[in-house]
């Protein structure tokens, strides 16, 4: 066997022995069952056959992931969750149809009836929505708290607390959770931690360092990166990954297609490079943004004034570029300062190539009835060009 073929998911170690992630991304291990293909085929088939009814047998056991049927383990799916694993630095990776399907079947599988868990206070809606309307259905209560506080987390414990949900950073607001401290009180108490990752990616920050548990990403954003892709990935201890994997994962099915997977596979090519770029560009574009006399405040975890950059940068390694700010100006105002911009497109989510706006209400500011809060997504077109953008569609604006 040539010793190239030998090389497993572990073996891109950076000079100084730790995983480097352009290096990752660019070497898969090659299987010699694919022909050498340099890119893992798509396997469009629902079921596996097998030779003899004994090598059935140990498929069926389950234990060595070997492929049945397209439900529970797909070789396409499966490269993907080995290189998403490598990359973030876990065991084990399950791939879902979205990072709603990720993050429901992380939480159900770790809650059952009369359970407790906490959540940080400015998580994503949906997520939200499922902890405080949808299980309460089934008996697990949540208290929401302010995640900037570990006393606040403290203070909501309760005997019967199971589960701590984090996101860090959160999405809207952009704040952040000690991450060291998270863990630390949930094992005192013997709960898990389960964090979103969504906005950090795994190039830019590793909970599992902190002792985090379970390590969640939705894929439609910087991972999949090209918009064209809906997906999620759980990361975990190889223990957890096949406890869930057995139960929640198979029972409720929302499992992340072939296709889909091979997609995901190439924009992992790309996603270190990207992150690198979309970091200095929204960095550029958020200082810009600071000196502009209608912005009260730049929500970016990566400025100095941020208030918690100090701990922003103690816990990641680089910041993404998707970030907020607040101003004054009523929504109407801003609403119409997005529709003014050329290269900025009105439309939710984000990580893709394109850079996004919306608008939403924020808390009023000083003096003022009711402001505006701007999220603002910087895509990977020249910072400049965005800059000047910013620039024409201020004109004429209340504040400048
Ligand atoms: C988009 C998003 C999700 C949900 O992911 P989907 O793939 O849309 O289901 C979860 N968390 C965060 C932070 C997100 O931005």
């Amino acid at each position: 066997m040539d010793s190239k073929q030998g090389r497993t998911d572990n073996g891109s170690n950076g000079p100084r022995g730790i995983i480097d992630p352009s290096t990752l991304v660019a070497h898969d291990p090659h299987d010699e069952k694919h022909q050498g293909a340099v890119v893992m085929p798509i396997y469009q088939n629902s079921l596996f056959t097998f030779s003899t009814y004994e090598e059935f047998d140990q498929a069926m056991a389950g234990d060595d992931d070997i492929p049945v049927y397209s439900r529970g383990h797909n070789p396409t799916v499966q490269q993907l969750e080995r290189r998403l694993a490598a990359l973030q630095g876990g065991e084990k990776a399950r791939c879902f149809a979205s990072g709603m399907a990720a993050i429901s079947t992380a939480i159900l599988s770790q809650v059952r009836s009369g359970d407790h868990v906490l959540c940080v206070d400015q998580a994503y809606g949906p997520t939200r929505e499922l902890l405080s309307v949808f299980l309460t259905q089934y008996g697990v209560e949540t208290t929401f708290v302010d995640g900037t506080s570990i006393e606040a987390f403290h203070a909501a414990v309760r005997s019967n607390t199971r589960v701590m949900y984090l996101e860090s950073p959160t999405t809207q607001t952009f704040r952040l959770q000690d991450l060291r401290a998270c863990a630390e009180l949930a094992r005192s108490i013997g709960a898990v931690t389960i964090i979103d990752n969504t906005w950090a990616t795994p190039c830019f920050q590793n909970p599992f360092e902190f002792g985090i548990d379970l390590v969640l990403h939705s894929i439609s954003k910087y991972i999949g990166g090209h918009s064209d892709i809906i997906g999620g990935v759980l990361i975990g201890s190889e223990s957890m990954l096949r406890r869930i994997n057995r139960s929640e994962y198979l029972l409720l099915g929302g499992i992340m297609t072939p296709h889909s997977a091979s997609l995901t596979m190439r924009g992992l090519r790309t996603l270190p490079l990207r992150m690198e770029k979309l970091e200095q560009n929204g960095i550029a574009v958020a200082r810009h943004l600071e000196q502009l006399p209608f912005v009260r405040k730049v929500n970016h975890p990566g400025l100095p004034s941020y208030p918690q950059h100090e701990l922003a940068k103690r816990q990641m390694r680089g910041f993404s570029s998707l970030f907020s700010f607040e101003t004054d100006l009523p929504p109407e105002e801003m609403k119409a300062w997005a529709g003014r911009l050329t290269y900025f497109r009105i439309g939710v989510s984000w990580g893709g190539y394109e850079s996004l706006v919306t608008v939403g209400r924020s808390v009023p500011g000083r003096g003022s009835v009711q402001g505006s809060i701007v999220r603002l997504y910087i895509g990977l077109e020249h910072p400049q060009v965005l800059i000047e953008d910013i620039e024409q569609a201020s004109q004429g604006l209340g504040g400048g």
